[in-house]
């Protein structure tokens, strides 16, 4: 574009210096032949006009010339002139006109002068004037050759400077910025150990020089945090390993533990329904089985038996053998109240003290009586000597209350208030025996 537009300045510039030269030298043409045109107009010479006017138009910016008279009427013509009705037309050398289509380039370009004769009294006479014409046509004609240099001119210098600079972009922008791009693209900063630099040749005094030292100085830290990233991510992932197995050892710990906790939880049930002592059922394991069975027996219109136990004389057993022989018997008692009762359903308790209980479900007091009667023979069958007992040997009294507890209401505590009283007139009645409630 710049090109262009100096050139057109210059093809300008040009243009307008040869049109004033044409001017110039069109303007000086009346000193040359104004004379001799003055004093052949003035002498009516004829030939000598048409000879000057032939010799103005074969001058080569002239393209047409004219006489004409103080009146303006057209006297002598030759070459492309304008008449006297201001069109242009063509004057052959015979005086014959045709007219010209005139167009932007050929268009007449006139110089009008007076035709001035002075006589020997040096007075001057108005004899008319002639015009001289060219046309843009001539003046690019004369600029043609000027133009054509001008333009090859501007295209050496034009594609000179763009090969200097496709070779000055080439050699010191393109192939180290090829270089850099390339370079940059093949980093791989996962890669530990590649330390390598880009180096730009030549002097570091180039911009892309400091380009590189900052592109190297950007991976070098880039590089940097890479393997901090990479060490830290190593470190959580082994930490997260540790985690994962202490979470591990933690949940075994915990499953461990809620086992244990299981198992201590069934042994302290189990321990909370078992006496201390005897290792049998204890009280409240006693409460608790009896309300199941009665509500049981209740739902299936069944008899239920109960038999309190209670050893003879145990005071004085104490006295006489002292505590700890007391409770090894209270054992001895309780295992053999426990071997006698052969069915799943029966369960013997210790009721208090020196007193047991049985539980016989589905059972009504024959039944129950035969389960009491032998296991009071066990006891009596242990030999377990009592001096001071008038059986000379451990034995117990027993209480016996049987119901089919009613569906709706009914009383637990009745039947063992029965059982009770029943134990009672056994003690009254001589001990060592079995007495039914009424
Ligand atoms: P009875 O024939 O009228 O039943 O006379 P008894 O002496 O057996 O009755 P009493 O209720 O007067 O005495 C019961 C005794 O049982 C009193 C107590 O010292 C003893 N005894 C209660 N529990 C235990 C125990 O766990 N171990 C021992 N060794 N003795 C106990
Ligand atoms: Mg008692
Ligand atoms: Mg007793």
């Amino acid at each position: 574009m710049v090109t262009l537009i100096v050139t057109c300045v210059q093809l300008s510039a040009d243009y307008q210096h040869t049109k004033t030269g044409i001017d110039n030298e069109l303007m000086a043409m009346d000193l040359t032949f104004g004379a001799s045109l003055a004093s052949s107009t003035w002498r009516f010479q004829g030939d000598v006009q048409k000879a000057t006017l032939t010799g103005i138009s074969n001058l080569p910016v002239v393209t047409g010339v004219k006489i004409e008279d103080p009146q303006g009427r057209l006297v002598l013509a030759l070459g492309n002139i304008y008449d006297g009705n201001g069109k242009q037309i063509h004057v052959d050398a015979d005086g014959v006109g045709s007219p010209v289509t005139a167009d932007f380039l050929n268009a007449a370009i006139g110089h009008r002068f007076p035709i001035l004769y002075r006589d020997e009294h040096n007075v001057s006479h108005d004899i008319g004037s002639w015009t001289v014409y060219s046309s843009r046509h001539v003046v690019v004609k004369k600029v043609a050759y000027g133009f054509m240099l001008i333009l090859i001119n501007s295209i050496i210098k034009t594609l000179v400077l763009w090969f200097i600079f496709l070779y000055v972009f080439q050699r010191w922008l393109g192939t180290p910025i090829t270089k850099l791009s390339s370079f940059v693209r093949e980093q791989d900063l996962n890669q530990p150990g590649t330390q390598q630099d880009i180096a730009l040749p030549g002097k570091k005094q180039h911009e892309l020089h400091f380009l590189a030292d900052a592109i190297n100085a950007m991976l070098a830290s880039l590089r940097k945090h890479m393997a901090q990233n990479r060490t830290l991510y190593d470190e959580l992932q082994q930490e997260k390993e540790s985690l994962r197995a202490l979470n591990k050892s933690l949940e075994l710990r915990i499953a461990e533990r809620t086992r244990d906790l299981a198992q201590a939880n069934e042994q302290l049930r189990l321990l909370s329904l078992t006496d201390a002592l005897t290792g049998i059922p204890n009280r409240r394991c006693f409460d608790q089985t009896l309300e199941q069975e009665w509500r049981r027996c209740a739902r299936n219109g069944r008899p239920l038996t109960v038999a309190l136990f209670d050893v003879d004389w145990f005071k004085h057993y104490n006295d006489q053998y002292g505590h700890i022989a007391g409770d090894e018997v209270l054992r001895k008692v309780a295992s053999m109240l426990q071997q006698s009762v052969g069915r799943a359903g029966d369960t013997v308790a210790r009721f208090g003290g020196e007193e047991f209980a049985l539980i016989a479900s589905d059972t009504d007091t024959e039944a129950g009586l035969s389960i009491v009667h032998k296991m009071c023979d066990a006891i009596f069958s242990l030999h377990a000597p009592h001096a001071l007992s008038q059986f000379g040997r451990i034995t117990v009294s027993v209480g016996v209350a049987s119901c089919v507890p009613p569906a709706h209401g009914g009383d637990i505590n009745t039947l063992l208030q029965a059982a009770d009283a029943a134990l009672y007139r056994a003690k009254i009645a001589g001990r060592n025996q079995v007495v039914v409630a009424e």
